[in-house]
């Protein structure tokens, strides 16, 4: 394994989407004590980016793959080739800061069909007198989700912090709308729905208790220290509180649930939200005319985001797991069981920070903090839009059986709507993809599974 040089024509960073790098190989000098120095230095630059992590991924995708799906789903075309970059056998992420001119190799498989495709792994079935994954009948009276097991992440934490996250509201004197605890209530319920269908199912968090040990106020110094500038006058106490509070909450909060997830090791991971639109007027809430839904995958990661070393590892580890192949037909068909269950229209996001990635229109990549660092295969759920007329109206009226008549029309408690569409999508997901590890995804060029370490 080789995984450290010095690639100065990497650095410079020009080029076409898919133009191979032939000469870029020539600079490229194998590790000497002085770039070893320099791969050290630049280790201790980006705290939390631990590169090692890709080492099981030497020699394990083919470079067409690679490309594919590097640029269809996790990157814009007008990625910055300084930070990433392609070879005609590797592919190259820098390791250090802008300058830094250490990057991390990783090789693509010589031959993508030695010991990764399906007619590979058929032959070795064949070997030790197993049949194909895909041959299995399913068992008399098994049920769809027998022996996967599913996380499911209610987000946001609810309660008494529901405020600083900007996750509650109240119109006149209804109850208040808490996301944090409608989703946590739905998960209760989706997990009953799973559990029926054979699937072990975890729960990220049980109540408004945060999973971080820490508190907003133990990221005050730091939040001060990244909003100091030398020679300006100092950043303002609100500016940090929140800061601070975005640390405990988003990033810090986020890291926790992650290492449950992985600690309890998940198939797939499925996070629980209820969308809201902006006020048209703050000052004066009213309810919006306007419902829809969508379902978001991990991708669209940007340069200035990549620009942080963790990123780059992060995302370049989801790419080489390949959990795109099993978090888009996985959106695909959530998204489809709750459009058919809720009737609503989808989204559209404008601008960079969203793109599709689904002839489904319902499904969009975007980099979130939970899905990149959650160790699974990861989808967020979005479907509808708390303050419009309809969906407030649904949730106002709270759980019950059967069907009310809501809004002006006779519909089921938007609550069991939402849990069986997701224990629906589920299932058909289930039936096209087959049983964990999703093997069946991997087409012959994509990984290894003995080298996904699973
Ligand atoms: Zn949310």
């Amino acid at each position: 394994m080789e995984p450290f040089v010095v690639c100065p024509a990497a650095a410079a960073g020009a080029g076409g989407l898919d133009r191979g790098r032939a000469g870029a190989e020539d600079a490229c000098m194998e590790m000497t004590a002085f770039s070893a120095f320099l791969a050290v230095f630049a280790w201790s630059l980006s705290a939390g980016a631990d590169f090692r992590r890709l080492d099981a991924f030497q020699g394990t995708a083919a470079r067409e793959d690679m490309v594919e799906r590097l640029f269809g789903v996790y990157v814009s075309a007008n990625l910055d080739r300084g930070l990433i970059d392609l070879s005609e056998d590797a592919l190259y992420v820098r390791k250090g800061g802008s300058g830094d001119p250490v990057y991390y190799r990783i090789a693509f498989a010589v031959d993508p069909l030695a010991g990764n495709g399906k007619e590979n792994a058929g032959s070795e079935h064949a070997e030790t007198d197993e049949a194909p994954v895909e041959d299995i009948p399913a068992a008399p009276g098994g049920r769809a989700l027998d022996g996967w097991r599913v996380a499911l992440d209610p987000g946001h934490l609810g309660g008494a912090w529901s405020r600083m996250e900007h996750r509650h509201f109240r119109i006149g004197d209804d109850p208040p709308v808490v996301e944090g605890d409608l989703v946590l209530k739905i998960a209760f319920m989706v997990r009953e729905r799973l559990e029926g269908l054979g699937a072990e199912v975890f729960l990220t968090r049980e109540d408004d208790t945060p999973v971080t040990s820490a508190r907003p106020e133990d990221f005050l110094a730091e939040a001060d220290a990244r909003l100091t500038v030398d020679g300006e006058s100092p950043p303002e106490p609100e500016t940090v509180e929140s800061l601070a509070n975005r640390m405990f909450y988003v990033s810090a909060e986020n890291r926790a649930r992650a290492e449950r997830i992985r600690e309890w090791g998940a198939d797939l991971v499925l996070c629980l939200h209820i969308d809201a639109v902006p006020w048209p007027d703050p000052d004066e809430p009213s309810l919006v005319k306007h419902d829809h839904s969508h379902v978001i995958v991990n991708g669209a990661y940007s340069s200035a985001e990549l620009a942080d070393a963790e990123q780059r590892v992060l995302m370049l580890e989801r790419l080489l797991r390949g959990h795109d192949r099993v978090e888009i037909p996985l959106a695909e068909a959530l998204a489809e069981a709750l459009a058919e269950a809720s009737g609503l229209p989808p989204f559209r996001y404008r601008g960079p920070n969203a793109r599709r990635v689904s002839e489904n229109p319902y499904v969009w990549a975007r980099n979130l903090a939970a899905n990149r660092l959650f160790p699974a295969p990861t989808v967020f759920l979005e479907p509808y839009v708390a303050n419009s007329r309809e969906t407030y109206a649904r949730l106002q009226a709270g759980d019950y059986e059967g069907l009310r008549e809501v809004a002006g029309e006779e519909r089921p408690s938007v609550f069991r709507e939402y849990a069986d569409a997701v224990a629906e999508g589920l299932a058909r997901f289930a039936e096209r993809a087959g049983p964990p590890p999703f093997d069946i995804l991997f087409p012959a060029a994509g990984l290894n599974p003995e080298k996904r370490g699973r």
